[in-house]
């Protein structure tokens, strides 16, 4: 076994091979970023090695590096995690040409299935069932029109070197085809530095199941099962499961002799998942699936096949790297109970899924214990940044069957204390509960067929998170006043006014943008009485040592947690988060008066390309620039129809979040 593995990765997976490493008695070397220095998995690990500045192209990219970083520490191994070199075959070479194991297949397996076409074609070779469409080397632009025209409207643009979801197009009509192409070409060349695509049958009703697959060094081959990931935004999985709802022992079997096939013919070895794509237009059947890619690493999703099989996966990779045979046979492995993994996500499911950045203050997650795991690689305090993924936890359950399963996952969401960020585990929660979830109706368009269920329209604040905020000001107003005569009526913090009957006004902002006053009124029986919408409440309670807030609404008793940020707090109480803003009736508020007049950058980024030009006339809609953020490409659309009269920016430009991206010109009245 070795005796000290550098992990060259960052965030929740990088912890969590730290972890398995020293259960197993290994040393650690983690590697950082500038914007990583006190972050989790530089804390948690042994030793630790500065590659750069936060760009990952200026870090966590660099091969050279953190190979002699490796060196320099005396690591004998290097896990790359997930993402980042962790495909990356000339970095599979370099770690051995320094006389580094690198734990991951060989660099010929990586390349195999490197590409989506070149993979494609060997598995039509190896007889395993793959999407319908073209992966030739001819990227002409006719001959790929042709071939969608070929193949059959709705078709897929993918970028032969793509992933995580990026890349990817979706083309319903031929008149959008060569946009779309366009697109798919730029995102695979900006992320991959591959323009490079193939086009393929859309399935209409598809859902993504994928097998896991481990080989050793000795040549055998075992998979442990499938996993279900087809609840996903933007093709990218959000929850995941083992097993697969409806999955019978014939599918299972089918799926598992084709993952291993597929493993076997490009000499595989380590841990893998083959993933395939099933068409459940007439229910699952073993005669419609297909081969989608090999993603030729430990995958995100893996804690759910290891709470079914009750194995450590990072453990099997450290043992096959390091020579030894499969710790189980194909025989020795079984499916115990369900699990399932929800991935918190800083980001916005109401704009469309909009990464978020900023600072999490509060961050507490559900307790652990044999039922529940939480993966993760920030703590309370650390910033989500805009150079790395935004995902901040995994949560992960697991109970004897699905809908025991469920009921944990929701009931874990709803004790998730999150703020600071605007997170999905509202959305997440609405998931875990829905009813065609439970009933195990899955496809990938799961969350856009259901997303009014699942993503409410921002209403007005509920009465009660309004009158826990008014609370909150109330009893830290209070607590904060310190009267040096405490019977001077000056010094009472109750709203007593000369003559005045006594009262204040609590001005806030939803997220709506809709103005709420909260009338606030002292009874001479202590506590106060609050005009809300809905209604008068009298309240009362009290702020304990820790910060949580005990409220008595009306003779109901909830606990709640403020937490402030500047003018908002985020009000966390019954599962729900609430971010209210508070307004200063004194202070002016900062009116945007050519409101409308301007697009802003919902997120820092950089501009990829511009599409309009000064004095052109803009519909509502139509594309303006696209602006290049969180890895991810966004299409800043007009707001309304206008006549543009600037664009600061210009291509490979950075701004900030907030910044004007796009100036309209000032209408004029016709008089
Ligand atoms: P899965 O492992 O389940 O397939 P995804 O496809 O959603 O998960 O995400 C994995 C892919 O997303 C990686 O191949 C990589 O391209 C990208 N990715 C995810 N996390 C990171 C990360 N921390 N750093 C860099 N890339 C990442
Ligand atoms: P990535 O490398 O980004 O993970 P994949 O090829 O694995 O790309 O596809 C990601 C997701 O896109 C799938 O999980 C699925 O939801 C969707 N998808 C891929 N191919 C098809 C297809 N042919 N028809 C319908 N959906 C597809
Ligand atoms: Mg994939």
């Amino acid at each position: 076994m070795f005796r000290k593995i550098l992990i060259a990765n960052r965030g929740e997976i990088a912890c969590r091979v730290i972890r398995t490493a020293h259960r197993m008695g290994a040393a650690t070397v983690a590697v950082y970023s500038e914007a990583d220095a006190n972050a989790m998995h530089v804390a948690m690990a042994d030793e630790a090695v500065l590659l750069g500045p936060p760009p990952v192209q200026e870090s966590y990219l660099l091969m050279d590096k953190i190979i002699a970083a490796a060196q320099r520490t005396g690591a004998d191994a290097i896990h790359p995690g997930y993402g980042f070199l962790s495909e990356n075959a000339a970095f599979a070479e370099a770690c051995a040409a320094a006389g580094i194991v690198f734990i991951g297949p060989p660099a010929d397996a990586i390349r195999a299935m490197g590409e989506k076409a070149a993979a494609k074609a060997l598995m039509q070779q190896a007889d395993v069932p793959v999407v319908p469409g073209y992966h030739g080397d001819d990227q002409d632009d006719d001959v790929l029109s042709g071939a969608a025209d070929e193949i059959g409207y709705p078709v897929l643009i993918k970028a032969v070197s793509g992933g995580g979801g990026k890349g990817m197009r979706q083309v319903n009509d031929p008149g959008k085809f060569a946009s779309a192409l366009k697109g798919a070409r730029r995102e695979g060349l900006s992320s991959f530095g591959d323009d490079k695509v193939l086009v393929e049958k859309y399935l209409e009703r598809p859902r993504h199941i994928e097998i896991q697959v481990f080989a050793d060094q000795q040549g055998n081959v075992v998979h442990l099962f499938e996993r279900d990931c087809s609840v996903q935004r933007r093709h990218q999985k959000v929850l995941e499961e083992a097993p697969a709802p409806g999955m019978t022992p014939q599918m299972r079997r089918a799926m598992g002799d084709a993952a291993v096939a597929a493993a076997k013919a490009i000499g595989y070895v380590g841990a893998g998942t083959v993933e395939f794509i099933a068409d459940v237009s007439h229910g699952l059947s073993e005669d419609a699936f297909f081969f989608m890619e090999m993603n030729t690493r430990l995958q995100v999703e893996h804690p759910v096949t290891e709470m079914i099989t009750g194995q450590d996966l990072v453990e099997w990779q450290l043992r096959v790297a390091a020579g030894e045979p499969l710790p189980l046979s194909q025989d020795e492995l079984v499916i115990d109970g369900h699990a399932v993994e929800a991935r918190v996500y800083s980001e916005n499911p109401q704009k469309k899924f909009l990464p978020a950045t900023g600072t999490l203050h509060r961050l507490r997650p559900p307790m652990e214990g044999p039922h529940l795991r939480v993966d993760t690689g920030v703590r309370e305090g650390d910033e989500v940044s805009m150079y790395y993924d935004p995902m901040i936890a995994k949560l992960i359950v697991w109970d004897r069957d699905r809908p025991s399963a469920l009921r944990r996952l929701h009931d874990a969401l709803e004790r998730y204390e999150i703020a600071g960020v605007i997170t999905n585990v509202n959305f997440l929660a609405a998931v875990a509960a829905h009813p065609a979830f439970a009933a195990g109706d899955l496809e990938t368009g799961f969350i856009d067929k259901h997303k009014d269920d699942l993503i409410p329209a921002p209403g007005p604040i509920p009465d009660q998170a309004l009158a826990l905020a008014c609370l909150d000001m109330l009893l830290a107003r209070q607590g904060h006043a310190a009267p040096a005569d405490p019977y001077s009526p000056w010094s009472l913090v109750d709203g007593w006014r000369l003559n005045d009957r006594g009262h204040d006004e609590l001005c806030f902002v939803g997220d709506d943008g809709d103005e709420i006053t909260v009338t606030v009124h002292y009874p001479t029986t202590g506590g106060y009485l609050l005009s809300l919408p809905g209604g008068e409440m009298p309240a009362n309670g009290e702020i304990d040592d820790g910060g949580t807030l005990w409220a008595d609404l009306d003779g109901l008793r909830v606990s709640a947690a403020a937490v402030h940020d500047g003018d908002k707090v985020t009000i966390l109480s019954g599962g729900r988060a609430h971010r209210i803003e508070r307004l200063d009736k004194m202070a002016l508020r900062d009116f945007d008066l050519e409101e409308g007049g301007k697009v802003t950058a919902p997120l820092p980024g950089k501009v990829v390309q511009v599409q309009v030009e000064a004095g052109a006339s803009v519909k509502k809609g139509d594309p303006l620039l696209i602006l290049e953020a969180m890895k991810m490409e966004h299409t800043i659309a007009a707001p309304r129809d206008a006549v543009i009269a600037n664009i600061p920016f210009g291509p490979g430009e950075q701004v900030e979040e907030g910044a004007e991206l796009v100036m309209f010109e000032v209408e004029v009245e016709d008089s």
